[in-house]
């Protein structure tokens, strides 16, 4: 499959990752958890697209196949006119010079055992991309560039905080000079504080080597800042997708006006009422018939406990699945 002078990076067709469930090991029939079903998302080159939604609605595990570093069970992930899971274990390990991925606990992603100099200068060994006094220099320069002290060159993961572990995260990931960084959750854990200090860097760092970012998070008001174009996950799909600013303006499915309507302050000129979402969750092991929010949903319908409603545009650049707006078309 190929893209010809696509705008897009990364086009993902219909991608599903489906876990065989562990606590149906007792029972004949194992249920499967669609942790992602059926994703279908275009990001552009340079952009940064937002991926929010409440913990376990599958954002971590779209990440992570994206990159396939989970396989995923079918679709198709396009990276410059690539499909990436038709890749051989050789041209994977070229492609994830290209396509890089900060957690949201750099802590633990960091080996506590290993200097910062060693964490940062690891990926350009791996790649043969700078050796001796260039990798020196070059590592010196990536910790500039992330905001830290050259001195801190032989110093452990463990001597740092929150924020500063996060920058070391964040050079780790562009040293190799990536096209992609898919950010999950990069700022979830940290004080409100540093957590602007670390966005701005990497926007900054977004616009001075281009890169484009899948920015994953739970809370739509840290995106808000950040993003060009925003998803909305519910149960291992796409509810809502939309420019930012339309999203903020006009959010049509319940379940982002719900998301938006629980961020105090976002708009002090907004009117908008909290809206209080019933029920908890579902078990995505046994998701809802018809569309999976119905259970929860403000606004359902007869139908939408039968009929699951796809994507649909209802303005540029602006899609939503929902039946609300079956009759707008
Ligand atoms: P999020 O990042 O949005 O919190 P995840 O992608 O981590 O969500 O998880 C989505 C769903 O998939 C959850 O129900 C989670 O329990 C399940 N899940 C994640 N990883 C696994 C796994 N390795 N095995 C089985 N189920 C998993
Ligand atoms: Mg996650």
């Amino acid at each position: 499959m190929t893209v010809s002078g696509s705008q897009y990076l990364l086009q993902v067709k219909n991608l599903k990752k489906h876990y065989a469930s562990k606590s149906g090991f007792l029972s004949r029939v194992k249920p499967v958890v669609k942790a992602v079903d059926g994703i279908d998302l275009d990001i552009r080159k340079g952009e940064i697209l937002g991926l929010v939604g409440e913990s376990g609605c599958g954002k971590s595990t779209l990440g992570r196949s994206i990159l396939r570093l989970i396989e995923p069970t079918s679709g198709n992930v396009v990276f410059e006119g690539r499909d990436i899971l038709s890749c051989n274990r050789e041209e994977m390990r070229l492609l994830r010079k290209e396509m890089q991925i900060i957690f949201q606990d750099s802590g633990a992603a960091l080996n506590p055992r290993i200097t910062i100099g060693e964490i940062i200068g690891a990926p350009l060994d791996i790649f043969g991309l700078a050796k001796e006094e260039e990798k020196e220099r070059r590592i010196i320069e990536l910790l500039e560039l992330v905001g830290l002290n050259k001195d801190y060159v032989n110093r452990f993961p463990h001597e740092f905080s929150g924020g500063q572990k996060q920058r070391i995260g964040i050079a780790r990931a562009i040293a190799v000079q990536p096209k992609l960084i898919v950010c999950d959750e990069p700022v979830s854990a940290l004080d409100v504080s540093v957590r602007a200090q670390i966005l701005n860097l990497m926007k900054k760092l977004k616009n001075q080597f281009e890169l484009t970012y899948l920015f994953i998070s739970h809370d739509l008001s840290v995106v808000h800042h950040l993003c060009d174009r925003i998803a909305v996950m519910y149960l291992g799909k796409i509810v809502e997708i939309a420019d930012r600013d339309e999203l903020y303006r006009n959010p049509s499915h319940p379940y982002t006006k719900t998301l938006l309507s629980a961020i105090p302050n976002l708009d002090p000129e907004s009117k908008r009422e909290r809206i209080v979402l019933e029920g908890d969750v579902p078990n995505p092991s046994s998701p809802p018939s018809g569309c999976h929010f119905h259970t929860r949903c403000p606004y359902r319908m007869e139908r939408c406990s039968v009929d699951a409603p796809s994507l649909q545009r209802i303005g540029d650049h602006h899609s939503v699945s929902c039946h609300l707006f079956d009759d707008q078309h």
